[in-house]
């Protein structure tokens, strides 16, 4: 590639939305632009990276003797409306109709129409087992679309189903994808870890999810430094060995005053144990209760995240709040502007997030200090007037605690989900009546599992992982080119010009991912450009060192250049 017939824009700011370094570096190199919230244009070079990831998903997708297919973007709602998740699926579905009032989904995932392929074409045992999978566009209507690629409304996902004809097969065929997996993350040069992960409603045998490392990771996950345990929070809290304990107590009351009467009085409304759990919590008012009424009038509203039908339910049994409804999240997002999921004064404009779980007790005790009966505040401005809300990361499961297999104290870290497997085992064959004929001529159900690889937040993954005051630094396997050559004056000198030709020429016959920057920019301008993009080799051709027959070549990660002959260029770049 010559970089005068390729497009590269750079900036030298990122802009002010970018929070995470891996969005603000994607941005600045022009590998993605913003179209709308969580919806980006793949630019040429950012296109170049995805395609690296998708290869290397492919090869190790094939070589595990999985099939490639492409199901359609576009999906029947009857499909869906068979497995019930029309209804369950929430506000994260998208729903289009067609010119005739049809309804369809844009698909988040295609577990109904492969199981609509599986029913009809896998109606024999003789055909079993097989893993079919795609690399396709998802769309997720996310509640927060935020850094980047990583977490999108539009994004491109690798999925596999496969199907087998009993639980042995399905144990096997999961394996077959974890390991599958674990050569994928390896090829990328990434630092990743394998948890177990809940089941969750879906039920089932088995799930594990492919973490990168990385402080900005969304998720936390447990291990223990001694042993082969590791889970992510949810599954590692959901263990009868870790009570919810005093920590999260203490921590909330750093900035509120324990209301314990109140909490009480929450929980007999919600006819829920104190200790219950429940998701995410959103407090809020009605609409002209923010400023004006007075806050005896403030009517609580909890909403528990993903989970809507138990939110439904609990409505309709709590007798105080009669005659109020809980807020729909679009109604949420309407009033106050910010979706549910915060937890906190909302006539401010900056709520107190609560990141984790939190028991009906602690909820309580940390919204009373701003909450108080007829006590409310209004217009303050957090920082002056007030300590800045803290943003609490609160878990059941606390560093330092033991281990379930007794090996020792767990740690925590940190991760980014770039991958999930999971056998589902039969909840789709039975919803959509998916049967096989065993060699007796008798039906049995497909026992099926999912394998997903989040194609395009490996990107944001790997920058997380990857990257210094300059740019990004891409593991060669997936940057958007492997070497740059840099040439000094390619329109000035016959010398320069022709050895960098010969060179260019030499390294493509060799299969490398060359790019020959022949734009004329200042070597300056031309090498910022190269390491924000973060090419991990760089080239320089000169007058000066070709006089000796040499060229000078760094590494990305390189603090200074190396002189290097001529004929040896090819070792260095590996
Ligand atoms: P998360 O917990 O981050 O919301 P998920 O558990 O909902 O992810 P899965 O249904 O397991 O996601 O999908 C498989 C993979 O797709 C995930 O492991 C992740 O890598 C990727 N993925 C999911 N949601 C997004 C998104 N909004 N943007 C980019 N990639 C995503
Ligand atoms: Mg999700
Ligand atoms: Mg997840
Ligand atoms: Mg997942």
């Amino acid at each position: 590639m010559r970089a005068s017939r390729f497009f590269i824009s750079t900036l030298k700011e990122a802009p002010s939305d970018a929070e995470i370094v891996s969005h603000k570096l994607m941005m600045r190199a022009g590998m993605i632009k913003r179209i709308s919230s969580g919806i980006y244009t793949y630019m040429p070079m950012g296109l170049r990276v995805i395609r690296k990831v998708e290869g290397i998903v492919r090869e190790e997708m094939n070589r595990s003797g999985a099939v490639e297919l492409l199901m359609p973007v576009v999906q029947p709602a009857e499909l869906w409306q068979e497995t019930g998740r029309w209804q369950k699926y929430g506000a994260e579905l998208m729903r289009v109709k067609d010119r005739h009032g049809r309804d369809f989904v844009i698909q988040p995932t295609s577990e109904e129409v492969i199981t609509d392929i599986a029913r009809t074409e896998l109606r024999s045992y003789r055909k079993l087992p097989v893993n079919f999978y795609h690399i396709q566009t998802k769309f997720r209507d996310e509640r927060r679309p935020r850094f980047g690629l990583m977490r999108g409304r539009e994004f491109t996902m690798k999925d596999a189903y496969s199907f087998d004809r009993d639980l042995d097969g399905l144990k096997q065929s999961y394996q077959i994808m974890y390991d599958a997996y674990t050569r994928i993350f390896q090829r990328f040069g990434l630092q990743f870890r394998a948890v177990a992960a809940d089941n969750g409603a879906i039920g089932g045998t088995g799930s594990h999810e492919f973490h990168v490392i990385a402080a900005t990771g969304e998720d936390a996950i447990v291990y223990c430094p001694n042993s082969d345990y590791a889970a992510n929070m949810e599954a590692a809290e959901s263990l009868p060995l870790y009570p919810t304990r005093g920590a999260a107590t203490q921590a909330l009351t750093k900035t509120a005053t324990p209301g314990k009467a109140k909490c009480e009085a929450v929980a007999e409304l919600l006819q829920l144990p104190l200790t219950q759990t429940i998701k995410s919590i959103v407090l809020t008012v009605e609409k002209e209760a923010t400023d004006k009424v007075p806050a005896s009038k403030v009517v609580w509203l909890l909403m528990l995240r993903g989970d809507h039908e138990l939110n439904e339910i609990k409505a309709n049994k709590i007798p105080g709040l009669a005659g109020y409804r809980f807020a729909t999240e679009q109604e949420i997002v309407e009033y106050f502007g910010t979706p549910p999921g915060y937890l906190g004064p909302v006539n401010t404009k900056k709520p107190v997030t609560v990141v984790a779980d939190v028991t009906v007790a602690n909820m309580h005790d940390f919204v009373s200090g701003a909450n108080e009966v007829d006590f409310h505040y209004t217009g303050v401005n957090w920082g002056r007037d007030l300590p800045e809300p803290l943003v609490f990361d609160i878990r059941n499961v606390v560093e330092g605690d033991p281990s379930p297999d007794g090996k020792g104290a767990l740690a925590i870290l940190r991760g980014i989900e770039v991958g999930h497997v999971f056998q589902l085992g039969t909840a789709y064959s039975e919803a959509m009546k998916a049967t096989f004929l065993d060699e007796n001529g008798k039906p049995q159900l497909l026992q099926m599992g999912c394998y997903g690889i989040g194609i395009t937040r490996i990107l944001g993954a790997a920058i997380e992982q990857n990257f210094d005051d300059k740019g990004i630094v891409w593991p060669t396997s997936i940057a958007p080119f492997e070497v740059v050559l840099c040439p000094m004056g390619y329109d000035r000198s016959e010398a320069v010009k022709a050895e960098t030709d010969k060179l260019y020429d030499t390294l493509l016959a060799a299969g490398v991912d060359v790019i020959l920057d022949d734009r004329g920019e200042r070597p300056g301008a031309m090498f910022a450009d190269w390491e924000l993009i973060g090419v991990p080799h760089r080239v320089v051709i000169g007058d000066r060192g070709l006089k000796d027959g040499q060229l000078e070549y760094q590494g990305r990660r390189d603090t200074e250049a190396t002189t290097v002959p001529l004929a040896d260029v090819a070792a260095f770049i590996k």
